[in-house]
């Protein structure tokens, strides 16, 4: 009974501590923050600015003297301070209007696969330091897989291709448990960046990151599509050094992702020759999955299908997958504890 109202009481929350995205889950409401992992920090003062969507619309828009931090940018916690702020930041915002005597939350944390222990841990007392009762690690992979509901705890072999803005992550599941791992820094950040230099390379053109965002999701692709799309890519001219508008279109986006896709499908490529035959098997049956917000690049399936020939498919809300995979695992913490890392510490509860 006391249990009961002390689970009515608690909004556990789930969070996937995403390169470019934080994606919060609360026990019973679902997603309820969805913002760039992007924290502004004021250098003079040493203060946080803005963290989330604020602080993404300051990048480059801000004088010398604030600068906008990528806290997890490699797929590893490269500013474990910035990260603790940024999660305390997220954590206070769905846990804000809780009464003092209100229990702590226990929390949820989607890490990428292959930090290191002290990582994990810096992690975990992250979370504790900013008001969780207990937190919880799961890799990424394995979060991405229980929220496209693949069933990991069977001995049958999973395979996911999670694609964010700092690392594709390729994995394969079985028995609740992730059997290969393989991180590639060759993400959405770098097609953004592919475009930067192709702009620069074939229109003297030069764009800003934001501008080369917005084209690849407008008229990106990774395999020809059937009808040909238009974008106008706005800059400065490197020549007269007045702004230029260049129309371009899928085909020649493309042309400038061709070198990163290349890698990232030969990345999954390596992770299947790693595995073994009986696992190859089942996902030859299952297919792929690719989760994360790479995965919304027009045709990145359909390559990866020609390429490996394994069925291949995008999961439903690509970039939700990991937030509402710690989501599920909240919900029944006692039966998922296998698919868990194993703590760093014991919180003691409070
Ligand atoms: P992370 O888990 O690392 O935070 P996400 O899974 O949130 O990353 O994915 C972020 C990446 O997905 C960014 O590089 C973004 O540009 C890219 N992205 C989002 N939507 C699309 C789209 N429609 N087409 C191509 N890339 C996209
Ligand atoms: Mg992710």
């Amino acid at each position: 009974m006391f249990n009961r109202l002390f689970s009515v009481l608690t909004r556990d929350i789930g969070i996937d501590l995403g390169t470019a995205n934080t994606i919060v889950y609360v026990k019973g409401k679902g997603i309820v923050i969805n913002e760039p992992s992007v924290v502004a920090v004021n250098l003079r003062t040493k203060r946080i600015v803005a963290i989330g969507n604020e602080a993404k619309r300051m990048v480059g828009r801000t004088p010398a003297h604030i600068v906008a931090k990528r806290p997890l940018v490699d797929g590893v916690i490269s500013d474990f301070e910035t990260t603790e702020e940024m999660l305390r930041y997220f954590i206070s915002r769905v846990h804000l209007h809780a009464l003092p005597i209100m229990p702590k939350p226990q929390v949820v944390i989607g890490i990428p696969s292959g930090v290191t222990e002290v990582e994990k841990k810096a992690v975990e007392d992250a979370a504790v330091a900013a008001g969780a009762r207990r937190a919880y690690l799961i890799e990424e992979p394995m979060a991405a897989a229980i929220g496209a509901r693949l069933p990991v705890q069977d001995p049958g072999g999973s395979m996911v291709v999670d694609i964010g803005g700092g690392t594709t992550e390729v994995a394969v599941i079985s028995l609740g448990g992730i059997v290969i791992s393989k991180s590639l820094r060759t993400a959405g950040d770098e097609l953004n960046e592919n475009i930067v230099s192709y702009a620069r390379e074939r229109f003297n053109l030069h764009i800003g990151i934001r501008m080369a965002e917005d084209i690849k999701i407008a008229i990106g692709s990774a395999y020809p599509l059937t009808e040909k799309l238009e974008a106008a890519m706005r800059g400065r001219d490197l020549i007269t050094g007045l702004p230029r508008e260049v129309i371009v279109d899928d085909a020649h986006i493309r042309e400038a992702l061709a070198k990163s896709v290349k890698l990232l499908v030969e990345h999954v490529k390596a992770a299947i020759e790693e595995t073994p035959p009986e696992l190859i098997s089942d996902i030859m049956h299952r297919g792929i999955l690719l989760a994360g917000g790479g995965a919304l690049l027009r045709g990145i399936d359909i390559l990866i299908h020609e390429q490996t020939r394994i069925p291949t498919y995008v999961a439903d809300d690509p970039i939700t997958c990991v937030a509402r995979g710690t989501g599920i695992v909240l919900e029944d913490i006692e039966s998922l504890r296998d698919v868990l890392v194993p703590s760093q510490f014991e919180t003691r509860p409070r």
